[in-house]
C-alpha cells in the first residue's frame, strides 16, 4: 500500500494510473477504521484496480467542538488494517492540505431541504462540512467509483446531491453498501469504542427499536409504532434527537403511510454523550 499526504502527489498517481486504463475506486473515512469500513474497500478491491482509502477527520463537518475532540484518532491501527485489506493507496492529508485557504473559505452548496431535516436539523452546517470535504477529496482522487455506507443514509442522499449539482455525477458512480452490525445487531461506528460496557449493552436497543418500527408499521398513522419504539430506548437511558420515518429519496417526514411510498425509519440518540445513529429500510 502506498501512502500519500500530499493532494498534488496524489493526484499526479492516479492521473498516470488512469492513463493506464485503470478504474479507481474510492472509500473516504474518518478513520478508527471497524469492518463496516472493511466492507466499503472490499467492495472496492473487489471490481477496480486501485483502491484508495482517504482518512481525515473533518473539521468543518463537526458542529459540536467537543465530539471533534473526542473523535478517535488510531491511525497505526487503521495502516495496520488496511496493510491487511487489499486497499493499494491511503490518502492522509493534513487539515491545511484540504483546506490551503483555510477554513473559513467555503463554497456553499444548494442543498435543498436534506441540509435541514434530521442531522441537519440537529447538527447545523453539518452537511454543508461534509460537502466541503467530499468535493475536495474527488476532485483530488477523481474516482470511478464512491463508496459510502447507508449507516449513514442522509449523507448518501446529500452527496449525490452534491454530485448532482457539481456536474460530477456524470463521471462517477455511487455504490451504497450495506450497514456492517455487531452480532447483536448494533451498527458498527468508531463512535462506539466511547462507550461505556454498561452503555454498549444499552445500544443494541437502537437496533431492536428501528427493527419493532419495521415489523410492526403499517398503513396509516406511523405515530404510534413511533412511540412504542422511542419508549423502548428512553427506557434504557437514550436521549432521543429524533426517531423518525420519511421517505426514502427525499427524507420528507411520514406521518401517514400510504402502505407503497418507499420509506426508512431513521434515529440519533445519545448515551453517556456518546450521539449514534442508525437506519432501516422498512420496505
Ligand atoms: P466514517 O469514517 O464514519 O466517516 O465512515 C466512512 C464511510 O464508512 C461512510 O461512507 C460510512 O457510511 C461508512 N460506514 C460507517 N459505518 C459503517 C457500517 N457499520 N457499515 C457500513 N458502512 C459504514
Amino acid at each position: 500500500m502506498i501512502l500519500f499526504k500530499k493532494a498534488e502527489q496524489l493526484s499526479d498517481f492516479l492521473i498516470k494510473e488512469k492513463y493506464q486504463k485503470q478504474n479507481i475506486g474510492f472509500v473516504p473515512t474518518m478513520g478508527a477504521l471497524h469492518p463496516g469500513h472493511l466492507h466499503l474497500i472490499k467492495s472496492s478491491t473487489d471490481v477496480n484496480d486501485v483502491t484508495v482509502c482517504s482518512i481525515f477527520v473533518n473539521p468543518t463537518q463537526f458542529n459540536d467542538p467537543d465530539d471533534f475532540k473526542k473523535y478517535p484518532v488510531t491511525i497505526e491501527k487503521d495502516i495496520a488494517l488496511l496493510e491487511s485489506s487489499e486497499s493499494d493507496v491511503l490518502f492522509l492529508p493534513s487539515v491545511s492540505e484540504i483546506y490551503p485557504d483555510g477554513l473559513n473559505e467555503l463554497i456553499k452548496f444548494e442543498l435543498g431541504i436534506l441540509e435541514n431535516v434530521l442531522e441537519g436539523e440537529f447538527r447545523p452546517g453539518h452537511f454543508q462540512g461534509v460537502c466541503q470535504v467530499v468535493h475536495r477529496l474527488l476532485k483530488i482522487v477523481n474516482p470511478d467509483i464512491l463508496y459510502l455506507g447507508q449507516k449513514d443514509f442522509q449523507q448518501c442522499l446529500v452527496i449525490k446531491k452534491l454530485l448532482n449539482i457539481t456536474g460530477l455525477d456524470s463521471k462517477i458512480t455511487i455504490k451504497i453498501e450495506a450497514t456492517i452490525r455487531e452480532t447483536d445487531g448494533l451498527a458498527m461506528s468508531s463512535r462506539n469504542r466511547r462507550l461505556s460496557n454498561e452503555a454498549r449493552k444499552k445500544a443494541t436497543a437502537i437496533n431492536q427499536a428501528l427493527l419493532f418500527v419495521k415489523e410492526n408499521l403499517k398503513k396509516g398513522s406511523t405515530e404510534k409504532v413511533l412511540y412504542k419504539a422511542s419508549r423502548m430506548l428512553i427506557s434504557k437511558g437514550f436521549t432521543i434527537d429524533y426517531l423518525k420515518i420519511a421517505d426514502a429519496e427525499t427524507l420528507v417526514e411520514t406521518d401517514n403511510w400510504d402502505g407503497e411510498l418507499k420509506i426508512v425509519v431513521l434515529t440519533a440518540v445519545f448515551i453517556e454523550g456518546v450521539r449514534l445513529i442508525d437506519n432501516r429500510m422498512i420496505n
